[in-house]
């Protein structure tokens, strides 16, 4: 496909995913979930393009010279579309970097992998700066890639529990405690966001991040590539898969999402993730 007819059908399956899911509309206020990387710039690009009232929020986790790479990038596509861009990083959060916080961890006993840490980590600050902000949505640059990756890491740990919330607006019922995350690019593929984030030339490094280099995930993408060579659509055909089966463990009836007793954030338990490990880093 020529590269113009590209660049059409690709924003065009970004429209048909918003309105086919119902992810948003003009009326409410969006903050995009950003790294610097090409799928969340792509993401915040073509709802920009398409006219949503949106800003962009990006969350540091101190990576040496990859997140202060990512993070110029970003501030100057924001600066080139016009874009308010709102920075929160680990060290004025948390005092210390992602890799820090691991090794002292580590040292305590709790050997957390970069990515869990990491994951735990931002997802509160992103629904906590969300929230402060009174966005309505959460845009991330998910694509299918990662939605067909994070089925089969769901079913291989039987977590129904997961599988039930994953998909195109993520997490659980609507609430003023969170912010549901949508995903605008949950029909494109890996390499159809890297094509269009090349014609488009976006200022972004295509080099994965140091620390997942040994991250479960990697596993499984290698392994989805693998089979998509030989067997095109595989990873479409489980995302399919996935929108049947969530059908069935979703819980029939809103649930009633609980908060943490120390940060009044979303938690499973009577003190969310966030609030455990910054207890646990800051015992002698
Ligand atoms: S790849 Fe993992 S460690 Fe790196 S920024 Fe993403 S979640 Fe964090």
């Amino acid at each position: 496909m020529a590269n113009t007819k590209f660049v059409e059908y690709f924003e065009k399956k970004v429209r048909k995913t918003i309105r086919k899911y119902k992810l948003f509309t003009k009326k409410d206020k969006i903050a995009v979930a950003v790294s610097g990387g090409k799928d969340s710039t792509v993401c915040l690009y073509i709802l920009k393009k398409l006219g949503y009232d949106l800003e962009a929020i990006t969350i540091d986790a101190n990576i040496g010279n990859y997140t202060k790479t990512n993070l110029e990038n970003i501030k100057k596509v924001c600066k080139k579309y016009k874009i308010k861009l709102h920075v929160i990083s680990f060290r004025e959060e948390f005092g210390t970097s992602l890799c820090y916080m691991q090794s002292i961890l580590k040292s305590k006993g709790h050997d957390y992998a970069s990515c869990k840490l990491c994951g735990i980590l931002k997802r509160y600050l992103l629904n906590k700066y969300s929230k402060k902000l009174k966005f309505d949505f959460l845009a991330t640059g998910h694509n299918l890639d990662d939605e067909a990756q994070t089925f089969l890491m769901n079913a291989f740990r039987n977590d129904t529990k997961r599988l039930g919330r994953q998909g195109p607006i993520s997490g659980i019922t609507k609430s003023k405690d969170f912010v549901q995350r949508v995903k605008p690019l949950y029909l494109l593929s890996e390499e159809e966001v890297k094509r269009y984030s090349k014609i488009l030339k976006f200022p972004v490094n295509y080099e994965i991040c140091p620390c997942s280099v040994n991250a479960y995930r990697r596993e499984f993408i290698n392994i989805l590539n693998l089979f998509e060579e030989k067997h095109p659509d595989v990873k479409y055909n489980l995302l399919k898969f996935h929108e049947f089966i969530a059908e069935k463990v979703k819980p029939k009836k809103a649930v009633k999402i609980e908060l943490c007793k120390t940060c009044g954030e979303p938690a499973s338990n009577d003190t969310c993730k966030t609030c455990q490990i910054l207890d646990e880093l800051k015992k002698k």
